[in-house]
């Protein structure tokens, strides 16, 4: 299904295309379906190529880097790199870190850090979530205190993702307890190589290693990190909560391992006939692409009705909550169609020295599977965008 039909974005589509083809170097694209993270070393090298091609930053404005692009290019670049297996942008730094110093940086700000998140050299993690404070945020109590020309930085952050690769965390700290939760909240841009800060890595349900719980033990950070003023930072929270916008149904991603699953299941055999020939598998893999469909125009109406002008508000709650249903639903039938092989997950911590069992593709199909179950937890539970649906859109 291809919903815009432009013929100026469909001469955009095929540069694209074209580019991918002439430039995804193999083992990117290689890891980049073997695992959800391709790492720094292979994200940092994916992106310089893309830069070098003035394709670095495809939300940002032109005077800043970017390409300037319209929603419909973002839209076919995000699609057309889903399609050639290629890795996803750089975590946090373009899509997050960027528009927030946009909307709310001070110039020193932007000349310090822009650089260095468009060249892909400094990387950033989202330091918002606590124990005890995910969906409810505006509990947090990680706390910063003012000292001199400084904060100091006390309390944990837990689930961070990628902080063992980041260069740096934007995180919501407490510099007032006294009122409303929301109020006393402030922005922080952290060095995460600062003394008195240390990681505990969180190994995940599939061996992966992504995520970490972050301590601050009398953590100084300079005042003039601070972003936005001092007690408003929950604005700037809704602000970064609210800008997500494309991918958020990931679309393109689901599109793209639907694609993966067909032609799994129609060159795995079992008794001797294909997989896809059996009628169960069929109409599940019929079933999920049915509401794909139904998703992708459900998002490309959101997204380009003149009446939106590009913004989602409540409704991305319905996109995501789908979206990460339709994606773990591929997940489960990918591994599920490689039986038994799909069991012997061989991505724990330790590893494995025993060579894969069957299909090549079974092992990572689990680890996959495994993975898949956190995109339904982080950016907003689905529980919580059920709330959100059923108050701000259903107005119940
Ligand atoms: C792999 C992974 C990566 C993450 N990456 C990051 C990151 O980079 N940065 C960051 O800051 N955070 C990150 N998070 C944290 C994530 O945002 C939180 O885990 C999420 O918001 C849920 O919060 P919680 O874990 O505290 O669970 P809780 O809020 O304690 O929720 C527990 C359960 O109760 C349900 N629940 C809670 N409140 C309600 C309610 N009002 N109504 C109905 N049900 C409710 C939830 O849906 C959930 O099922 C990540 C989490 C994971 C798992």
């Amino acid at each position: 299904m291809q919903l815009i039909q432009d013929p100026s974005v469909e001469e955009f589509r095929k540069d694209v295309r074209d580019f991918l083809t002439a430039t995804l170097p193999d083992d990117i694209r290689q890891r980049s379906v073997d695992a959800m993270y391709v790492g720094r070393a292979m994200q940092t090298r994916w992106h310089k190529i893309l830069l070098a091609h003035g394709w670095g930053a495809p939300s940002w404005p032109k005077e800043h880097g970017g390409t300037g692009w319209s929603l419909a290019q973002q839209y076919v670049f995000d699609h057309e790199l889903a399609d050639a297996d290629a890795p996803r942008g750089l975590p946090f730094g373009i899509d997050m870190v960027g528009p927030l110093l946009f909307a709310y940086g001070t110039e020193a700000q932007r000349k310090r850090y822009l650089p260095g998140i468009l060249s892909g050299d400094e990387w950033w993690c989202q330091g918002f979530s606590e124990p005890g404070s995910g969906s409810d945020l505006a509990s947090l109590q990680c706390k910063a205190k003012r000292d001199g020309d400084a904060y100091v930085l006390n309390g944990t952050k837990l689930w961070q993702t990628l902080a063992m690769d980041a260069d740096m965390m934007f995180g919501l700290f407490r510099t007032d307890g006294s009122g409303k939760k929301q109020e006393g909240i402030t922005v922080l841009l952290v060095d995460m190589h600062s003394p008195g800060l240390t990681l505990r890595p969180i190994t995940l349900i599939d061996g992966s290693v992504e995520v970490a719980q972050c301590f601050f033990d009398d953590v100084r950070v300079p005042a003039g990190n601070r972003v936005g003023e001092e007690n408003k930072g929950w604005g700037c929270a809704k602000y970064l909560l609210g800008i997500e916008r494309l991918g958020i149904a990931e679309v393109a991603r689901s599109k793209a391992l639907l694609r993966r699953l067909k032609r799994l299941v129609a060159s795995q055999t079992d008794g001797g006939a294909p997989v896809l020939a059996d009628p169960y598998v069929a109409r599940r893999i019929a079933d999920i692409e049915v509401d794909l469909m139904a998703l992708e125009a459900t998002e490309y109406r959101f997204l380009f009705d003149p009446a939106h002008g590009g913004e989602l508000g409540p409704e991305a709650s319905i996109l995501k909550l789908v979206g990460t249903q339709v994606e773990q639903r591929i997940a489960e039938a990918m591994m599920e169609a490689f039986g038994p092989y799909a069991q012997p997950a061989a991505g724990g911590p330790e590893g494995t020295n025993e060579p894969p069992v069957g299909h090549p593709f079974a092992e990572p199909a689990t680890r996959l599977y495994f993975n898949m179950r956190k995109i339904s937890i982080y950016g907003g539970s689905n529980e919580i965008q059920r709330n959100i649906v059923s108050k701000a859109v259903l107005g119940l």
